[in-house]
């Protein structure tokens, strides 16, 4: 199936490791141009680098932290002199947290408000007018499959993860007459290094293995029992964004190997 975006401009927040990564490469394998950023310069420069190797498109990195206005807006500069504007924004760049609501402090859910919901809001209101220029785009959000089913120990993780499906909703139906189609994935398990390195921290010097410590984890959670590849979350993504899933807006889409214990 020809996905049809060839030449078309992708920024991707958080493009750098994981499930970003996997979405830069997945579109850069569909002729799309890349846009990536995140707040490690010598690590985007190496992603960037191997990029453009790999793949005969136009790849731009830039430094920035989506938790800031400045950096948001450096970024949608850099973006427009690089390329004239984007067709595609993915807002991955996320983490997880760990607290109790009683003991975690304003400045907490504050730093995870802004990196989840105003980094949102912030690249929406620099890229949709570019979008609109250029006769329509995608805008992708990653939240988790948290934002619905909660995880006992992140709680502003969740909380921020939801708010974020609602911003979503709002901005498709302001966008969609602007033949802008706004979506949000909601993944379960993925296997990044992230995951990868918090297991052997807990697991070093344990008569257990890092893979036997996220096999636990797969088994406890995940019906498929096991974590996803990025790529095949990526694989969803860079689906949402052809104009094959043109009657696709507003929706939370879940790829979560069935551990959403509802069926919405
Ligand atoms: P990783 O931690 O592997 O990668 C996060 C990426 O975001 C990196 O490129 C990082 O680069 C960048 N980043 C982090 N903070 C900022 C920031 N403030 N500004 C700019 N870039 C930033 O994440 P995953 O691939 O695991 O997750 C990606 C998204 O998917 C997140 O939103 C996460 O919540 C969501 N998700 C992940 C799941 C999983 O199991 N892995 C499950 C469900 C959802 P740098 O550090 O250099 O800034």
């Amino acid at each position: 199936m020809d996905l049809q975006l060839t030449d078309k401009v992708a920024v991707i927040t958080g493009g750098t490791v994981g499930i970003g990564l996997a979405v830069a490469r997945g579109l850069a394998a569909e002729g799309a141009h890349l846009a990536l950023c995140a707040r490690d310069t010598d690590r985007l420069e190496a992603v960037v680098q191997a990029l453009r190797t790999e793949f005969p498109v136009r790849v731009l990195g830039v430094t920035a932290d989506v938790g800031g206005l400045d950096d948001i807006t450096n970024l949608a500069r850099a973006v427009t002199d690089e390329f004239g504007g984007a067709d595609i924004l993915i807002n991955n760049a996320g983490t997880g947290s760990e607290e109790t609501i009683l003991e975690a402090s304003d400045e907490r859910w504050q730093a995870y408000w802004d990196l989840h919901v105003m980094a949102a809001v912030r690249l929406a209101r620099v890229f949709a007018p570019q979008m609109k220029a250029r006769g329509g785009g995608v805008i992708l959000h990653n939240a988790s499959i948290c934002a619905t089913q909660p995880l006992g120990y992140e709680p502003i993780y969740n909380v921020t993860k939801a708010a974020l499906v609602m911003f979503s909703k709002c901005l498709a139906n302001e966008l969609i007459g602007d033949n802008i189609r706004v979506n949000t994935v909601n993944p379960g398990l993925v296997q990044t290094p992230d995951w990868e390195k918090t297991a052997r921290a807990l697991t070093e010097g344990t008569d257990r293995s890092w893979e036997d410590h996220l096999q636990q984890i797969a088994d406890d959670y995940a019906p498929i029992g096991r974590f996803a590849d990025p790529a095949e979350i990526a694989n969803l993504f860079v689906f949402l964004c052809s104009p094959r899933a043109s009657y696709m807006v507003g929706s939370s889409y879940y790829i979560d190997g069935g551990w959403l214990r509802t069926t919405t």
